[in-house]
């Protein structure tokens, strides 16, 4: 433990709080900066550590290539066969990583829609229930944008609380490409503490290692830097780091948690609060439930529905890369977005998903991504195609089933059962991708030599969209969760991350996870009160 508020030392803890909140990532730092005005004693425990400021963050070879901060956690797939998962253990959780592109799902997202491999059902809540915590997200998480440019946003009660990051120069050329295209490109909702009318003053200082690095000069909207770090000299806030929750324990009833078991230095703890929010991430916050089991809960945790761990989502993506003969200068490339797409394409009648930009290329983190990329452009070396490179995110929605899930074995190693869903819809995406691409000057016809496309699918292992595993929802056989993130089966044991996700709509996921992590807050404040 690099850093604490306050903390305890080994063996059995009796202490008692007011909350436990298990991840301080998107869901359990937002719940924790929700609660800690309240004056409420809050235990935030965190299995990782503060992750380390050094040169490293920003180096693609560490990053990249050798997944420096990528835990070293073995999953197993649906034929036991293990692999490395590319999560994120530390204070702020996968959003110290995140490319901070902070979206609210569409109005449509919220209700029933029908897909080409099935339906991605209704939420119990709508757009509009929601859309006072998107505001208030955007206003903790400093998001930048405009609106009214992308024609599948719902309505907003405030404006953005900052300007859109500006395009640079060959982004700009691709925006005013695609509008005279007819398409409606907009500028990316970002979350980075950029101040580009006075650049000398801001925090952010518009490199190119953002998406998918750590930001060494913490002027990302993470959760450690917004939620949890200014947190860390209240008296009523203790920050356990190195805090592995392995089990929950509960009266004979099976109705209350009484106990938060946590391997820390080699050392069992207990820890005991009145009330208990989990925010561990879906496939943890899922292993944390069925390795819980118990005479009351022979399942797993809150789960006679069988309902814990089903339902895994984490996008249908593609990374693309489109190579032009003029040189892309770009430094932050995550601007643009489009969502022309999102609802459907000409002639096609299901949601085919969002487009927007990832980081720039670079020829160090190719390498670690795709080996075999330059076999495509074998005149090219790998510094060539990542200056003319142009790099695009595809996003399709994947629906949830019941096969696609996490399990545990019985060392409470996670499983992840995972078939891909919505390949056609992903599929026509980047053909829509390709068809927009001939308004930019990176046209199809002009492939060959000096233009072509290269994507990178992204396996199993990926998984940095994770949701689901337990849904919310107003039925006790078909939810995990009630409308307020509350388990049905226990009276004090919430979920705050992206489990709690019905369905994950075709935009990243963290702006939702925040915004929901705000009502489940302001909801136990006033049960607390
Ligand atoms: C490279 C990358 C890029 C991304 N880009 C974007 C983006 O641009 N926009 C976007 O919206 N989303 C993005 N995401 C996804 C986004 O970061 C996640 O959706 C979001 O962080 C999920 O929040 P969470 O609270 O569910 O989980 P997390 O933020 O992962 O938090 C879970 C926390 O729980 C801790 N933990 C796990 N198990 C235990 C345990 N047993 N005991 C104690 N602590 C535990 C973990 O260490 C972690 O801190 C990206 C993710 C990655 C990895
Ligand atoms: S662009 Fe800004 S927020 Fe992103 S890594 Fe660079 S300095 Fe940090």
């Amino acid at each position: 433990m690099t850093q604490a508020a306050r903390c305890f030392h080994d063996g059995l803890v009796s202490e008692h709080y007011d909350v436990i909140i298990v991840g301080s990532g998107a869901g359990g730092g937002t719940l924790a900066h929700t609660l800690a005005p309240s004056g409420k004693r809050i235990l935030l425990l965190e299995r990782g550590d503060f992750l380390p400021r050094e040169t490293d963050n920003w180096d693609p070879k560490p990053v990249f290539v050798e997944g420096k901060y990528i835990s070293e956690d073995t999953w197993f797939d649906s034929d036991g066969k293990p692999f490395q998962p590319q999560v994120h253990y530390f204070v702020g959780g996968a959003t110290k990583l995140y490319g901070a592109a902070l979206y609210r799902l569409r109005p449509r997202d919220f209700t029933e829609l029908k897909h080409v491999d099935g339906i991605s059902p209704a939420w119990p809540l709508s757009y509009d229930d929601f859309e006072p915590w998107y505001t208030k997200a955007e206003q903790l998480y400093q998001v930048h944008g405009n609106a009214g440019e992308d024609p599948t946003e719902g309505p907003r009660s405030a404006p953005y609380p900052w300007p859109a990051v500006s395009h640079e120069p060959r982004i700009q050329q691709i925006y005013e490409d695609l509008a005279k295209g007819g398409y409606h490109p907009f500028h990316a909702p970002c979350g980075i503490l950029l101040d580009e009318a006075q650049r000398s003053r801001s925090t952010c200082i518009r490199c190119t290692w953002c998406d998918g690095y750590p930001c060494l000069v913490h002027a990302k909207s993470d959760a450690e830097v917004i939620a949890v770090r200014p947190l860390l000299d209240r008296e009523n806030l203790t920050l356990l780091t190195g805090a592995e929750v392995t089990r929950l324990e509960t009266d004979d009833s099976g109705r209350t948690v009484t106990g938060v078991v946590v391997s820390r230095d080699g050392n069992r703890e207990v820890y005991q609060a009145d009330i208990v929010a989990i925010s561990a991430g879906a496939a943890n916050s899922a292993k944390l439930l069925l390795n819980s089991a118990s005479d009351a809960h022979p399942h797993g945790l809150a789960n006679g529905s069988d309902q814990v761990g089903r339902n895994y989502m984490f996008h249908n993506c593609k990374a693309v890369v489109a190579l032009s003969k003029e040189k892309n200068d770009t430094v932050f490339q995550k601007t643009l977005g489009i969502n022309d797409f999102y609802f459907g394409a000409k002639d096609y009648e299901w949601p085919v998903g969002n487009i927007q930009m990832i980081g720039k290329s670079n020829a160090e983190a190719m390498r670690g991504e795709k080996p075999k990329a330059t076999m495509l452009a074998p005149e090219w070396s790998l510094s060539d195609v990542a200056k003319h490179a142009v790099d695009f995110w595809l996003t399709t929605e994947d629906v949830p089933t019941p096969g696609n899930r996490v399990t545990t074995d019985r060392n409470g190693d996670i499983h992840l059962a995972y078939t891909m869903t919505n390949n056609a819809e992903a599929d026509r995406l980047y053909a829509e991708l390709k068809k927009i691409l001939n308004h930019t000057g990176m046209a199809e016809h002009h492939v060959l030599r000096k233009n072509f496309y290269m994507d990178m699918s992204i396996p199993l292992a990926g998984c940095a969209h994770q949701a689901g595993t337990c849904r919310f929802g107003p039925d006790p056989a078909t939810s995990v969760l009630d409308v307020t993130c509350k388990a049905h089966e226990l009276d004090n044991l919430y979920v705050v991350d992206t489990s709690f996700f019905p369905s994950i709509g075709a935009v990243n996921p963290a702006l939702t996870a925040m915004a929901n992590a705000i009502r489940v807050g302001e909801h136990l404040l006033g049960r607390m009160s």
